[in-house]
């Protein structure tokens, strides 16, 4: 079962799982297992995740969308200087 008021706080507002974890006062690991669940159970609903990858801001790779945490390195130039991927929810027209 997902966190009440996941859902709510991302919906059609981009957010990093850090800001969640901070806004829910948890660990954003708890965070990230609450949401990998209310993403999978969208599909049953009528709303969408939509997911902006991380990237690096040294070479521009763009990392999967799948991961929802920030990457430690770039696999391309080992550079640290990483965004944040952000999170949100929007109801599927
Ligand atoms: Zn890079």
């Amino acid at each position: 079962m997902y966190r009440k008021g996941l859902m709510e706080l991302l919906q059609d507002r981009p957010t990093s799982l850090q800001e969640l974890a901070q806004l829910l006062a948890v660990h954003p690991k708890e965070v990230e297992d609450d949401l990998q669940h209310l993403i999978k159970s969208l599909r049953h609903r009528p709303y969408r995740a939509v997911i902006t990858p991380a990237t690096c801001k040294k070479c521009g790779f763009v990392f999967h969308k799948d991961k929802l945490h920030k990457p430690g390195k770039c696999p391309a130039c080992r550079g640290t200087w990483i965004s944040q991927p952000l999170i949100r929810i929007e109801e599927r027209r």
